[in-house]
């Protein structure tokens, strides 16, 4: 996997903290396209083969993951927090997170957990919420905590451990949702810089996707695209009870034929298992409870026809999660076909299909 990767998990950015995040989105995709383009809330777009006569592509992953905010300062010096993103309390018991200053200054500490001696004999409390946990930066009183920099309103996240499992297979970090599709859109347009394509392509991310899809709604008004792909990680069951359609690391990328807010496009996606197939690359059906920015992109002035490309990813909206490289380069590889497939007459093919 190209450095990409890892240097976009390792950035901290909740939804609206995307900042760094798009400083580095920029920087990276700069010498590989002919412009950027920019909507007014972050999101971020690189362009190839703008002049072209064929279908207007647009690629997205999102910049921004669940996180916390500082809410107050107590007397004690504790930090009281809010999620923002949906997140499970339970997950953040004891653990690394980092309180970012404005101009990414860190100051780390562990959010507050009882050890057993203090609650042996009582009975635990009812389903931890986020909001409940305290974050203890090792402050002596509030005044020590506004010494060392905390301010409300500054963004919380976990403190980063990157792991390449064992077997070298398998990375293990926070964020890949969903850095993963921001990095697979610098990828694209590293790769397809030089070649000539039969369509326009905006590569890039949206933000606050994981507050309810808003820069995918901004984003699209911006490029008005005929075709949107969403690259994006969704979680894999398979190491608890999974089925044949609830995702399995090493199974391929995701056709999410159905989620809540897209049922996927009938002629999309009998696109999308064509090419997969002519193209030898591993896929798995997917349903999921969730959404992405396709959802929101389909709906963009008289219709977009939208696919997810999905990453198989477990544990993610949480401190850490675990994807494969086969299922990267199976993402990989289907997003490059498919752009080279999108021609004005495929196009019509897809939208006849319905
Ligand atoms: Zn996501």
């Amino acid at each position: 996997m190209k450095a990409y990767y890892k240097d976009l998990v390792n950035l901290p950015g909740a939804p609206s903290f995307e900042k760094y995040v798009k400083k580095y989105m920029k920087n990276q995709m700069t010498p590989n396209v002919e412009s950027i383009v920019e909507d007014k809330l972050g999101s971020i777009f690189g362009v190839l083969n703008a002049e072209s006569k064929g279908p207007r592509v647009m690629l997205a992953g999102h910049m921004d993951e669940v996180g916390g905010l500082v809410t107050g300062i107590k007397e004690n010096g504790l930090i009281k927090m809010i999620n923002i993103g949906g997140i499970k309390g339970d997950v953040f018991l004891s653990q690394h997170m980092i309180i970012y200053t404005d101009d990414l200054e860190e100051i780390p500490g562990i959010t507050a957990s009882k050890p057993p001696h203090l609650t042996k004999g009582k009975k635990e409390d009812k389903p931890l919420k986020f909001e409940d946990l305290l974050l203890d930066i090792g402050a002596d009183d509030k005044e020590h905590a506004e010494k060392l920099g905390v301010k409300i309103g500054q963004q919380i996240i976990p403190r980063n451990t990157y792991v390449v499992t064992k077997d070298g297979k398998k990375h293990i970090s926070k964020a890949w949702d969903n850095r993963f599709g921001c990095a697979v859109s610098l990828e694209i347009l590293e790769s397809l810089k030089n070649e000539s394509l039969p369509c326009s392509l905006y590569a890039g991310a949206t933000v606050q996707e994981e507050v309810g899809l808003r820069g995918a709604t901004t984003a699209t008004a911006l490029v008005n695209p005929d075709i949107f792909l969403a690259v994006d990680c969704s979680p894999c069951q398979d190491s608890f009870d999974g089925d044949e359609i609830s995702g399995k690391l090493n199974e391929g990328f995701l056709v999410r034929f159905y989620d809540p807010g897209a049922i996927m496009h009938q002629g999309m996606k009998a696109h999308v298992e064509k090419i997969a197939k002519e193209n030898n690359i591993k896929f798995q059906y997917y349903k999921s409870m969730g959404g992405t920015d396709a959802a929101r992109a389909q709906l963009n002035n008289e219709g977009v026809v939208v696919a997810t490309i999905g990453m198989p990813a477990r544990y993610i909206h949480s401190t850490t999660s675990m994807i494969h490289e086969n299922d990267y380069q199976a993402v990989r590889d289907m997003v490059i076909a498919l752009i080279k497939s999108f021609d004005q007459k495929t196009l019509s093919e897809i939208k006849s299909n319905v």
